[in-house]
């Protein structure tokens, strides 16, 4: 049977591992993030996890969350929410790429 003291370990390499994973070339893709006016956002739906972070920080509503077909062979649900950019309202100041816990959003040549 599993102690308590083992469980915690295990969790806790659990944990550093993910956070690694979720940490991973964040920083460097932070540095090289490009904004301004010749700039857009996009958001690659498959890291999407319709999480809301990036329409709250979004001081331009460009952002709408939209429901798509769920692809998923392991998870009963029909659809899932989406983020999708508005190229014409989007202003190009990269808030919500800061924003996005599944570093989803891209800055991309408008
Ligand atoms: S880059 Fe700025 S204006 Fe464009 S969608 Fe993201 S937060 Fe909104
Ligand atoms: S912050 Fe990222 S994960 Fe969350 S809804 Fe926006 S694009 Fe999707």
């Amino acid at each position: 049977m599993t102690g308590l003291e083992d469980l915690a370990r295990r969790r806790q390499a659990e944990a550093k591992r993910i956070r690694a994973l979720l940490d991973g070339g964040h920083d460097a893709r932070m540095a090289d993030l490009k904004v301004g006016e010749t700039a857009v956002a996009y958001v690659k739906e498959e890291l999407c996890i319709g999480c809301d972070q990036c329409p709250l920080v979004c001081d331009d509503d460009a952002i709408d969350m939209v429901q798509r077909a769920m692809r998923s062979p392991l998870l009963e649900l029909e659809s899932n929410r989406k983020a999708v950019i508005r190229r014409d309202d989007c202003t190009g100041c990269g808030l919500c790429v800061m924003a996005c816990p599944t570093d989803a959003i891209q800055m991309i040549d408008r």
